[in-house]
């Protein structure tokens, strides 16, 4: 077989891509190790006002492997999603960034944002681990933020309208993430309990030349606008498309031309020397 690898090699595929069955069944079982270990760390990435100010984090996993490194989120969590870890993992993530908000806005970051999966949307217990994790950290109502992708509703769109209200009578915001790379239509826009319109990076990118991108982003700030939600412009790289979505009133934005993702120690450092 053209594709298996030699021993001792180890070589990571995009998950999407082109893994073998075996490969997956390996990153399953080191995924499930890494659980057992708890080899997850949360990074956070800064959110950032049209003035530059930051006022949320956004908290991202990394599968910190013994000898690999950080893994990124993009090369595990599809398979995790597939493999109902996501659940554990999500939890963990969860209670983590509820654990380190105290931190966050001792420095002034008042708001952290955690991405769930639509597996978890759909587990029984999910209400009950949320509201579990908003009690022992104490988060007060806008304090959390619930980021969702519209791929959410594909499954059984009713429950996951209900789950959606029953977080914002937590008092937890509902961002619609990745928007506009979905399978919805926009007839869900009508329904969805969101405030938050989180752009995708690809149609940031290179906003100030490229105008296509430019004209769906303007399009999507105004319909944000009129329907009452704020908009996150994602992957902000460049000062020129930053400049870009501030003449065209963006409420936030992120991306490396502000911060990476850091740990919350270098997070902290970073907020401090700003
Ligand atoms: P996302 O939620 O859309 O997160 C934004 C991604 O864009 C992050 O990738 C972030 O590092 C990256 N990014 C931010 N600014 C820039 C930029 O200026 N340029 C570029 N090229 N990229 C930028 P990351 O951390 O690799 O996460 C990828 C995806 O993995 C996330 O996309 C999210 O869908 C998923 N993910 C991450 N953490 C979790 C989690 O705890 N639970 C779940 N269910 N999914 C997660
Ligand atoms: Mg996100
Ligand atoms: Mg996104
Ligand atoms: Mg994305």
């Amino acid at each position: 077989e053209a594709k298996r690898l030699g021993s001792g090699t180890y070589q990571w595929f995009s998950p999407e891509l082109d893994l073998g069955t075996q490969q997956q069944l390996t990153l399953r079982t080191q995924l499930q190790e890494a659980i057992t270990k708890q080899q997850f760390e949360v990074f956070y990435q800064p959110i950032v006002n049209n003035v530059g100010a930051v006022v949320a984090a956004e908290a991202l996993v990394r599968w910190k492997h013994p000898e690999q490194g950080y893994i990124s989120p993009v090369e595990f969590i599809p398979l995790a999603e597939r493999t109902g870890q996501i659940v554990t993992i999500g939890r963990w993530v969860l209670e983590q960034a509820c654990r380190d908000l105290s931190q966050l806005r001792e420095h002034g970051v008042g708001q952290v944002s955690v991405n769930f999966s639509p597996m978890q949307f759909y587990r029984d217990d999910f209400l009950s681990s949320v509201e579990q994790a908003v009690r022992a950290y104490g988060v007060k109502p806008g304090q959390l933020v619930a980021e969702i992708t519209e791929n959410v509703l594909l499954r059984d769109t009713t429950a996951s309208l209900a789950m959606m209200h029953k977080l914002r009578d937590l008092g937890i915001e509902i961002a619609l993430d990745d928007f506009g790379t979905g399978f919805a239509s926009l007839s869900y826009l009508n329904m969805i309990p969101a405030q938050k319109l989180k752009i995708d990076r690809i149609f940031v990118q290179d906003i100030h030349i490229n105008s296509r991108n430019a004209a769906i982003t303007r399009g999507v700030l105004t319909m944000a606008a009129e329907l009452g939600m704020t908009v996150v412009a994602e992957g902000v790289e460049t000062s020129d498309e930053r400049d870009y979505l501030n003449n065209y009133a963006c409420d936030f934005m992120q991306g490396y031309l502000f911060c990476k993702p850091l740990p919350i120690a270098e997070l902290i450092d970073w907020l401090n020397h700003k």
